[in-house]
């Protein structure tokens, strides 16, 4: 059976074979993209040539690329632990064209990898498909030239054929590059539950999405109309994870070779026998998230992308605690992490002491507060009767025991409690509006500096007067 290791080199191999150039994955920092909080595709550090603004030396790519879907647009934090598919952390294997191949080598590149006797081999029965509702061209390769049976090709998208879903169309953004999507699937069998794409079910783990193929053909202006691209792309991304469990006959991503060993060790450093336990899975997921963002330089803080990560953090700590953790631990996954990550592991090996040393205080400092929230939060589920927790306790949690807002709803979750995010959100305001008029009082005005007649100015003016202040301060 293969590897987690092998599997992504044979992916790279393949698209090597065809040409394409490997490519190594860029850090989950985007370095070149303000608006994206995490690198979450394969297609990122691309995103320039894709524009046209960037030129590089090939027109063919292959990469396996670090990925975090947490916070942001794809956020898939909540999802962990409770689908089989789903992770923080992920590596996206993908084949690029720059204007060089399209719709057709896109597609039999595809099949011949996942299916080919040299290759991943996989049951052709196994495998479908969906296309967006009106790329004839796509579906016309898959049914005419790939040979799959017209039951097995899903439109999606536009209420034509499948009307539940319309994510078949992708875009960059409110204008660029833009185009359809063409998703495979495999069904892991009757015993799992769940339906194929398109249909109500299709939220379950029997029919799972492992690789997306995404022709980038028009080009969206501002007033919203599509021309086409002069040279269309291709962009694709597999879950390395997925593809994983498929080829080592299991349903879920945490049960491959990579999770198995690594919960292993997760169990054995908190002292545990139950290898089957749900917060085990949330723990070796979360490892990965966040030795992987500090390696990549993002550190625990109260805002942007530090505070994704002190919540990811501190959510795993949780879960450590309630496995009955007697001493910090989270740290000490970082080195089975590296152990089981092998040639994707390099950026953390170089950082490793950083690693370890951040997610310690971290954990640290909130095993100060932790339990003591925990304890506030039971007495007050206790007294819930709506199955609802209030945004004023919630907020409670956040403030004074460092809760993130989502620690608290993954504690309600396991016991069907829902929390009132809007009345948390209204606390949050209250609290920025009470700092800010607060800070305008931080400084006794009066003994340092007149400013006689201002300081009826309120509001931001008020804050600009603090910054000439404290520019006083410190010169
Ligand atoms: P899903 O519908 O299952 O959430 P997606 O459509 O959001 O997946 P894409 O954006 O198409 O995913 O990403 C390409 C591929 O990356 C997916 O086909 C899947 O194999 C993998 N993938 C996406 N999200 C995750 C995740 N959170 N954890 C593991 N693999 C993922
Ligand atoms: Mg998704
Ligand atoms: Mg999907
Ligand atoms: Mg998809």
């Amino acid at each position: 059976m293969k590897s987690t290791a092998e599997i992504r080199q044979m992916f790279l191999d393949f698209f090597h074979s065809k040409g394409h150039e490997v490519v190594a994955s860029s850090s989950l920092v985007p370095h070149n993209d303000p608006t994206l909080l995490f690198t979450n595709a394969g297609m990122n550090q691309f995103k320039d040539v894709f524009l046209g603004m960037d030129k590089r030396s090939y027109s063919r790519a292959t990469t396996a690329q670090r990925c975090v879907r947490a916070g942001g647009k794809h956020n898939d934090l909540d999802n962990v632990g409770y689908t089989a598919r789903h992770h923080t952390f992920f590596e996206m294997l993908g084949n690029f064209s720059f204007g060089d191949y399209f719709k057709r080598d896109a597609i039999h590149f595809a099949w011949e990898l996942l299916t080919g006797e040299g290759w991943f081999n996989l049951p052709k029965e196994r495998l479908l498909v969906t296309v967006y509702a009106t790329d004839d061209e796509a579906y016309n390769i898959w049914a005419n030239e790939i040979g799959i049976p017209q039951e097995k090709i899903i439109r999606i998208g536009d209420n034509k054929g499948a009307p539940y879903a319309s994510d078949n169309f992708w875009q960059m953004g409110d204008t660029g590059p833009c185009g359809p999507c063409s998703e495979i699937f495999y069904d892991h069998g009757n015993h799992i539950w769940g339906g194929p794409p398109g249909s109500p079910e299709e939220d379950g783990d029997r029919f799972i999405e492992i690789w997306n193929i995404v022709f980038m053909q028009f080009n969206r202006l501002s007033d919203g109309s599509m021309e086409p691209l002069p040279k269309p792309s291709v962009d694709t991304g597999m879950g390395l994870e997925r593809i994983s469990a498929v080829l080592q006959h299991v349903n879920s991503n945490y049960e491959i070779d990579l999770f198995k060993t690594l919960i292993q060790n997760t169990a054995k450093v908190i002292g545990i026998s139950d290898l089957q336990n749900k917060s085990l899975r949330v723990i070796a997921d979360h490892i990965r998230s966040c030795a992987f963002l500090i390696a990549d330089g993002v550190l625990p803080s109260n805002e942007g992308r530090g505070y994704v990560l002190r919540r990811i953090i501190r959510r795993a700590v949780r879960h450590g605690h309630m496995l009955g953790a007697k001493e910090v631990f989270f740290y000490k996954l970082v080195q089975p992490l590296i152990c089981v990550m092998e040639s994707a592991a390099s950026q953390l090996t170089k950082n490793q002491k950083q690693v370890e040393e951040t997610l310690k205080v971290e954990e640290e400092q909130f095993l100060k507060t932790l339990e003591r929230g925990l304890l506030l939060l039971d007495q007050e589920l206790i007294k819930i009767t709506d199955n609802q927790l209030s945004g004023d306790i919630a907020f409670k949690l956040y403030d004074t025991y460092g809760f993130p807002f989502d620690l608290t709803a993954d504690v309600c979750r396991e016991k069907n409690i829902t929390v009132d995010e809007a009345g948390f959100n209204r606390c949050m305001e209250q609290q920025r509006r009470r700092s800010r008029e607060s800070d305008n009082f931080s400084v006794d005005y009066s003994t340092t500096i007149q400013f006689d007649g201002q300081t009826e100015f309120l509001g931001y003016e008020q804050d600009e007067l603090m910054a000439t202040v404290v520019a006083i301060f410190q010169q």
